[in-house]
């Protein structure tokens, strides 16, 4: 008989880009007996978690839904609905997540601009106003979290150039959302997704996902079909709202697990949750500086949850991440793309984010180095 390789997994302090440690009410929420789909209790939960993900993403909009799949999927979801051939898309770049953005919208046959701003900076407002003046867009994307250089985007003040304008305006909060500020309504975004390994510290699988009205009037006039049949909003809404008509089974035990980390964020408050990654956040990036370390962002810009970290002239990037992991249980990430070898990602999301880890990680990182 073959041994269990599940009998051997180590707990690992998860400090990386993602996924985060998973609190152990979010674990046994997730063994929790299995329902069906359609089970009328099911359902009453189905309700409480998308008021749960409303009152999270500062949200009155009714298309508020867990999306089966990982963040992709969100990003996927918001960009096959709300696109049609032809139309012109907006994409503002600084990390791997706007070029996926990208990527997706051209598939979709969308005439897609993109505005390139350097990796390790944030978007720039005024450039964007420059652009919306001269080009009727229908949608405008940004990433609100880039996780890939460590950058907070500036949503809000780029969500005020669409003042009037009938543009969409779709925002990832895979990183960002349970983590620092979102405010879709205040924001007037469009189409929001997140994922659930980052600040809400639930395992990946959903893709919480919230479309205004108007996005929803965009979705309802599309002259063609939605393309892609798994992630049709208009159908998944069928199930979500009060018809309850089946699309595809609802992957039932990752949802338990969703409406618990939402509880839990809502039960020690939005605002204190936020102010513990701000706290943590100062408190790790004291100890890289007293180590010589130098940080990639400037401070206005960096993610509390996301800190990108020069790896100092002479020494192997992914060698020191393999110690950590090896002899500390300690993951970090190491940058991608053009910051390969050059950065280390390390993550304080959500249940990670406490000073405890902080130290563990700093005292860990001094012996590695
Ligand atoms: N968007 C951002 C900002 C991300 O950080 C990620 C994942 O790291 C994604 C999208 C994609 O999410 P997933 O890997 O869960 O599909």
């Amino acid at each position: 008989m073959t041994a269990n390789l599940l009998d051997n997994i180590d707990e690992i302090l998860l400090m990386g880009p993602g996924p985060s440690c998973v609190p152990p009410e979010v674990y046994a929420a997730l063994s929790k007996p299995t329902l069906g789909h359609l089970d009328l209790y099911f359902l009453k939960i189905m309700d409480d978690l998308k008021s749960l993900l409303q009152q999270v993403i500062k949200t009155g909009n009714n298309m508020t839904i867990p999306m089966s799949g990982t963040g992709s999927a969100g990003m996927e979801a918001c960009f096959v609905n709300l696109v049609e051939p032809g139309d012109r898309v907006l994409i503002l770049i600084n990390g791997v997540f706007g070029m996926r953005m990208q990527d997706v919208a051209s598939r979709l046959g969308a005439k897609v601009d993109v505005i390139e701003f350097p990796w390790g900076t944030p978007v720039i407002p005024e450039t964007v106003e420059k652009a919306l003046k001269k080009t009727d867009y229908k949608i405008l994307a940004v990433v609100h979290a880039e996780t890939s250089t460590g950058v907070r985007n500036p949503v809000a003040e780029i969500g005020a150039l669409l003042k009037g304008s009938e543009c969409l305006y779709l925002v990832d909060a895979v990183t960002s959302l349970g983590g620092i500020e979102v405010n879709m309504d205040d924001w007037k975004v469009d189409a929001l997704y997140s994922g659930t390994q980052k600040c809400l510290s639930c395992p990946p699988g959903l893709a919480p996902l919230s479309c205004s009205e108007k996005a929803v009037d965009k979705l309802n006039r599309r002259q063609k079909k939605v393309p892609n049949w798994y992630l049709d909003l208009s159908m998944i809404a069928n199930y979500w709202g009060k018809n309850r008509v089946y699309h595809h089974t609802a992957p039932v035990n990752m949802l338990y697990g969703l409406y618990q980390a939402l509880m839990l964020v809502v039960e020690e408050g939005l605002d204190k949750v936020i102010l513990r990654h701000q706290q943590n956040h100062g408190k790790l990036v004291a100890g890289l500086q007293e180590m010589g370390l130098e940080m990639l962002v400037d401070a206005p810009f960096r993610l509390p949850m996301l800190n990108t970290v020069k790896c100092p002239a002479g020494i192997d990037e992914l060698a020191v991440r393999r110690r950590l992991r090896s002899e500390h249980r300690i993951e970090i990430g190491g940058g991608l793309g053009p910051l390969t070898g050059k950065i280390w990602r390390i993550g304080l999301m959500g249940h990670t984010a406490r000073p405890e880890n902080v130290d563990r990680f700093l005292a860990a990182l001094k012996s590695s180095l």
